[in-house]
């Protein structure tokens, strides 16, 4: 199954696996100590970009480009500017309004910010985590609050939107140390903030050091408290929740994260890298000497191909729609339903309003605020 090159695709992914340590909490797919491979990488990066455009019926018309990664921010200057010439070769990019670009404090020299720029970046989005380098050391992440504090200086007046991501629930973080970031978080030059709860994934260093209890986790309870205090925190200083993670100033919310929630087709490049065309889900092999040998000898790429079925896109529709505060369309839910379906989905609905787990108007489901931590297990109950 190939990805539908017909697809109305107006977003692009760009992976760079590439980063100076591996954090322990890291899924991703990230390769330490595999820099001299990263110009062989770019090469057959922009070979597949190259490749999937000349497939194209017809130019694309690029509207957000999402480079993550990794570490994006340590692909060379020199690279990362022939990556920027390629996209405008290779698709129509005069409606662009978002390219953002993932940065890590301490792996940034302040001349990239302007390479960054020309190389047509509007949004950089940056790991800060936590603030207590104690704390990121022992998760592998050996990095500092001054060099945070120096990136956003950089990138402050110069950047469109700069974000910030926090990870929320991290061992060894104090109540009082969280809410001193969030304090000071509120006077930084940024336009937006993603704040994740810690995952647990299985195959992560922290996953195996949790099971020899080497450290507690907070207790779920005080991390969903001091979640609320902090949504109430941001709102108290202009931004927005959009989203369970996401909150913004206004006109500053991420374009790109909404093409995944409105599962909108969008293309992904790169080692790992996902796609979705509006009906199918394509993942790339994980391996990286694997992945530059088969795009440069033209040999399939995609390692997972699946199509959902329609439960598991009413699931995906039901989780990404409650997640967001514009709510889900309870009319995009009953597409399909058989009649006692629909009967069972609306009593759930209703009486998940009743216990006052969600709102509802003529047209939409939303959650309300006690459900913000808990959005999975509503969406399970309301199609279970
Ligand atoms: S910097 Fe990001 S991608 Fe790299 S190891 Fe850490 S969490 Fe993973």
């Amino acid at each position: 199954m190939n990805y539908n090159y017909a697809a109305d695709t107006r977003s692009l992914y760009i992976h760079w696996p590439f980063c100076p340590y591996r954090c322990h909490f890291c899924p991703f797919v990230a390769f330490v100590g595999q820099d001299a491979f990263m110009e062989q990488y770019h090469n057959a990066l922009m070979k597949e970009i190259k490749d999937f455009a000349a497939q194209c019926p017809e130019k694309l018309i690029i509207e957000t480009v999402y480079i993550g990664g990794g570490t994006p921010s340590t692909w060379p200057n020199r690279l990362l500017l022939d990556m920027s010439a390629i996209l405008k070769s290779s698709f129509t990019m005069k409606n662009l309004s978002e390219m953002t670009l993932e940065a890590n404090p301490g792996t940034v020299e302040q001349e990239q910010i302007a390479v960054w720029k020309e190389a047509g970046i509007t949004r950089v989005s940056i790991g800060v985590q936590s603030l207590n380098d104690t704390v990121l050391r022992r998760l592998n992440r050996p990095q500092k609050a001054s060099d945070v504090r120096q990136l956003l200086r950089w990138t402050g007046n110069e950047i469109e939107t700069v974000s910030v991501d926090v990870i929320i629930g991290l061992p060894g973080v104090t109540d009082e140390e969280w809410k001193e970031m969030i304090q000071e978080l509120v006077t930084w030059p940024i336009k937006h903030v993603s704040m994740y709860f810690l995952s647990i994934h299985e195959n992560t260093p922290l996953y195996t050091r949790l099971k020899k209890n080497e450290f507690a986790l907070p207790e779920d309870d005080a991390v969903v408290d001091l979640y609320y205090w902090t949504v109430d925190t941001f709102a108290d200083h202009g931004f927005g929740q959009y989203e369970v993670s996401s909150f913004a100033k206004a006109g500053h919310e991420s374009l790109h994260n909404q093409v995944y929630w409105e599962r909108k087709p969008y293309k992904g490049f790169g080692v790992g890298a996902c796609s979705f065309d509006g009906e199918l889900r394509f993942e790339n092999m994980k391996n990286l000497e694997r992945y530059c040998k088969s795009v440069t000898t033209h040999e399939p790429i995609v390692a997972v191909s699946e199509s959902l079925t329609l439960q598991q896109i009413r699931l995906e529709r039901l989780m990404l729609g409650l997640r967001r505060r514009s709510g889900v369309k309870i009319q995009d839910i009953l597409e399909g339903m058989k009649e006692h379906e629909s009967e069972k989905f609306l009593a759930a609905v209703h009486e998940l309003e009743k216990e006052k787990f969600l709102r509802t108007d003529a047209e939409n489901i939303y959650l309300s605020k006690m459900s913000l931590a808990i959005e999975n297990e509503i969406a399970v109950r309301l199609l279970r």
